[in-house]
């Protein structure tokens, strides 16, 4: 028996999947992507990835050496770990849900020593552990710390200076690796001055461009540190890729055409509105959402955010539970009626767990706006009403409230 009503359904209009990824696609970057196939032996498409690498460097604020490859976040994992590491070499991962799992997992495949710190789905990193551990590896066999800036699953965000800090303070050597495929374009990040070896994304999330490439920038000292690193394969190896002289290397063979106008257009986006407003952007949504729970929390004690403190949570998506099966209902109540599809809650529970349908998330990231932030919690709290899910009245209320604060 289905939970909707029988009325017809509200969601004709343009649909929003407001999931974590892939994103928003701009119709920006969709039409610059509709175009006959270039020539890669020549013409415009050498200008456009020339123009493209500096672009990408200062999306992820560095000046050192950036790395293509045709692949999603998975992709740009093994990339890292191939290139960070030789057979044996021991990695250390700072885990806060389900992403650095699984890209402590990619590394343990390979042949790499993981050691695992794993905080749970909605703590965050405990910087005085990281520091235990690596004052315990007094022989310093730990080439690199993996850390995932926002974990996508728990929306949980780590402290990235932080985690600098302490290897800094313990004088550790080991390399700082960061997955940045939710944050990048969303959250505010300085690899450089950060003092970030290795940063992994991808473009289908702040980077608004569909799944299909994924990227590393990595410092000058992760290139002479990782130069004899044994897992790199010719395809991985982010040598030729960064620092070829011919086109073919970029990719290792054919380029992405179509994924390279479409990225390059994205970049203008955010170029044009500016990176720093971006992440002001992200951060005044991410309050709207967070203001929205809270107050519907108010009036029932199982609705809650997944991340309990604010500077714990990173802007591009939000984790919460509803309890019960309440997350599954409000989730197919807002596509079927609202037009509007949220994100599953990921790694919160086994699926085949009844306590899987208490959970959902609800991504702001990359091309969202005022009216469409508004737009999902005002179906939400629809929902809420129509399927009888008791909530604190005002949710929506609160989000204008954050919106409006922005402008002072
Ligand atoms: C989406 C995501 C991934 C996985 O990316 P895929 O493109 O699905 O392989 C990894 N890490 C984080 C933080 C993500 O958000």
């Amino acid at each position: 028996m289905s939970d909707t009503p029988r009325a017809a359904s509200l969601a004709f209009g343009r649909p929003y999947l407001a999931i974590p990824g892939p994103s928003v696609m701009p119709d920006r970057v969709l039409q610059a992507m509709h175009r006959a196939a270039p020539n890669i032996y020549g013409g415009e498409v050498y200008d456009v990835v020339d123009a493209i690498w500096p672009r990408l460097k200062a999306v992820a604020r560095t000046k050192q050496h950036c790395a293509v490859y045709i692949g999603n976040g998975h992709a740009a994992w093994e990339a890292a770990n191939a290139n960070l590491f030789s057979r044996g070499d021991k990695a250390l991962v700072v885990a806060v849900g389900h992403f650095g799992l699984n890209w402590a997992q990619s590394a343990r495949a390979l042949g790499v020593d993981v050691e695992v710190l794993d905080f749970g789905i909605s703590t965050p990193v405990d910087l005085s552990q990281v520091e235990d551990a690596l004052r315990a590896d007094t022989g310093h066999k730990i080439k690199a710390l993996l850390a995932t800036h926002v974990d996508t699953s728990s929306s949980i965000k780590t402290d990235i200076t932080g985690l600098r800090g302490v290897l800094d303070a313990t004088g550790h050597p080991a390399l700082l690796a960061v997955d940045c495929i939710a944050s990048l374009g969303c959250d505010e990040y300085h690899m450089d001055d950060w003092g970030v070896d290795v940063t992994v994304a991808a473009s289908q999330k702040g980077l608004m461009t569909p799944p299909g490439l994924g990227f590393l920038w990595f410092s000058e000292k992760a290139r002479a540190r990782c130069a004899d690193s044994d897992i790199r394969t010719p395809y991985w190896d982010w040598e030729p890729r960064a620092c070829g002289s011919q086109f073919w290397q970029k990719f290792c063979g054919t380029a992405p055409t179509h994924h390279i106008y479409g990225l390059s257009e994205a970049l203008k986006m955010i170029e044009d509105e500016g990176l720093a407003n971006v992440w002001a952007r992200h951060r005044t949504l991410a309050g709207a959402v967070w203001s929205a729970f809270e107050v519907w929390g108010g009036g029932n004690p199982a609705i809650a955010l997944n991340v309990v403190q604010a500077v714990n949570r990173g802007c591009a998506v939000t984790a919460a539970r509803l309890g019960g099966r309440d997350a599954t209902r409000l989730r197919e109540w807002c596509e079927q009626q609202g037009g509007v599809t949220l994100g599953i809650g990921l790694g919160m529970a086994p699926p085949d767990d009844p306590a899987w349908h208490g959970f959902l998330r609800v991504a702001h990231m990359g091309h969202v706006n005022a009216h469409m932030t508004l737009g999902v919690l005002a179906v939400m709290e629809a929902g809420m009403q129509s399927l009888n899910i008791a909530h604190g009245e005002g949710g929506v209320l609160a989000a204008t409230k954050v919106v409006s604060a922005h402008f002072g």
